[in-house]
């Protein structure tokens, strides 16, 4: 029998970035997801930077999936902080932290700061961690109970037992349902989230004063989309850490993302137009190059170029290949007409396709027109005038964060002209220029990975939890979530809102 768990709520509790948990029996902390902040959001990484656990205090990392809000912090706690530990997921979810991770993943070369971790003897100083400290660990800290010979003894530990001497030995791929030990009385499994490729849940079993404790994250967790049917729904939950990044609106069932890119395509070469997508490279660029496959096998659009421009894209569309079986609804992974028309590295040739004025089809990104290739399209020059051509079409595939692509939203529904800031460049040369939109803009829906409000009702209530913690969503989204909860079944004394540091106590 355990002594208590702690569940600690480190990141994306009130925020949708930075997802990030700590179980704690004793002093054995457990890190799920270590994610990212997006840049843009510099005042929130600070804080959270300042307050996240020094590496010694973990014992392990178990990642949920590989999106960057979830694991893009895996590859600085490895890289700046001596993170040794045992990595945790699905075998997709590590080749993609293996992708954030880059060079980086051979350790010799790795910055100073890390050498001095490594290489040191395996008597370590205590100071020599000390000057690693974040800005402000005592909160973090006060709330483990972890006294600093603690923490050093836990370094220790990592090298008694052998250090790994790449990335790929601290990774331990693991298949759904397989149960791992992490202590005496705590295991975990991963189950199917339905979100990308490889994403899970973890079910955490813990045997406690009353016997056997259930907690399920469902990390980020979708519902039936081109690639996944439903995600599963394990039984006698105790308490469920829910991803309500979407439970503010209802799915359209009306609606079918298939037959909007149909019409899209159709009536953009009808009138020697090009059609620009505008899409997230995880999971949002498949999709889309998924359901153009289909359509073009069936010629319900029109035989022409369709190229898919990104670099990360193209190095997806591998992993997508190679991990069919993690794909439901799928026969042929291969999701592209023409092999010819994928652009991976070269700028040269991209730089060549912008340029031609003939109709075409191309699938680039970022998602949210804040960078990438997809930019070089719009605001081409020319006989075809990119966002300024009345008969291209540009195609928003997903939520817009950034003014730039709420701006071109704005024009969708709009009869005044609307002029577009786009901010183009690299390294420290950036230009600004304005744009008329002229294109005819159209946006996808249903396409998110996340479950509408309407399916996390259904799913939640199948589930049955004693407890229901509501993270990754903004505090409004949260606060109207557990009030539509509230109105239909459920008992709002059940359901918890945290916040940055709040913890839940398991005897
Ligand atoms: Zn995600």
């Amino acid at each position: 029998m355990g002594q208590g768990l702690r569940l600690m709520f480190v990141g994306a509790s009130g925020t949708v970035p930075g997802s990030h948990y700590v179980v704690s029996e004793g002093n054995n902390h457990y890190a799920l997801d270590m994610g990212g902040i997006p840049q843009r959001n510099s005042v929130l990484e600070n804080k959270i930077s300042s307050v996240y656990p020094l590496p010694f205090n973990l014992k392990a990392v178990i990642a949920t999936h590989g999106h960057f809000d979830h694991i893009g912090k895996l590859p600085k706690f490895i890289e700046e902080y001596g993170f040794r530990g045992p990595i945790y997921g699905t075998l997709p979810t590590l080749e993609l932290l293996k992708q954030y991770m880059g060079k980086k993943a051979k350790f010799d070369r790795m910055t100073p700061i890390l050498k001095n971790v490594v290489g040191g003897d395996i008597g370590i100083e205590e100071k020599q961690f000390l000057e690693l400290e974040p800005r402000n660990p005592d909160t973090y800290d006060d709330a483990l109970f972890l006294p600093s010979e603690l923490r050093v003894e836990n370094i220790k530990e990592w090298f008694d037992q052998g250090v790994p001497s790449s990335f790929s030995d601290m990774c331990n791929p693991i298949n759904f349902h397989k149960h791992v030990p992490l202590t005496e009385n705590l295991n975990f499994e991963l189950l199917k989230a339905s979100h990308i490729i490889g994403s899970s849940q973890v079910l955490l079993n813990y045997k406690g004063e009353k016997g056997i404790n259930r907690i399920l994250f469902t990390g980020d967790i979708g519902y039936q989309n081109c690639f996944f049917g439903e995600p599963e729904i394990p039984d006698s939950i105790d308490s469920l850490v829910f991803d309500s990044t979407n439970c503010d609106k209802d799915f359209d069932s009306d609606y079918d993302p298939r037959e909007e890119i149909k019409q899209i395509i159709n009536k953009t070469i009808n009138r020697g137009g090009q059609a620009y997508f505008a899409a997230f490279t995880v999971n949002r660029m498949q999709m889309i190059m998924n359901f153009i496959k289909d359509l073009h096998d069936k010629k319900e659009i029109p035989d022409v170029p369709y190229f898919v421009d990104s670099p990360t894209g193209s190095k997806l569309f591998e992993l997508y290949k190679n991990h069919s079986e993690f794909l439901e609804g799928v026969d042929d992974a291969s999701f592209i007409i023409n092999e010819r028309y994928r652009i991976g590295k070269s700028s040269r040739k991209s730089k060549a396709i912008v340029k031609k004025s003939f109709p075409y089809v191309v699938i680039s990104a970022s998602g949210m027109f804040t960078e990438g290739r997809i930019l070089n399209y719009l605001t081409k020059k020319g006989e075809n005038r990119g966002i300024e051509d009345e008969r291209n079409s540009v195609v928003i595939c997903g939520y817009q964060a950034e003014e730039v692509g709420r701006t071109i939203l704005s024009a969708k529904d709009s009869n005044e002209k609307v002029k577009v800031k786009i901010t183009k460049g690299r390294g420290r040369n950036w230009s600004s220029n304005f744009y008329d939109v002229n294109a005819e803009v159209h946006e996808l829906k249903n396409l998110s990975g996340h479950m509408y409000r309407d399916q996390a009702y259904d799913w939640i209530q199948k589930v049955n939890p004693k407890n229901l913690f509501l993270v990754h969503a903004d505090h409004k989204t949260r606060k109207s979530f557990k009030d539509y909860l509230v109105e239909r079944a459920f008992s709002g004394d059940n359901i918890y809102l945290p916040h940055y540091y709040s913890f839940h106590d398991i005897k």
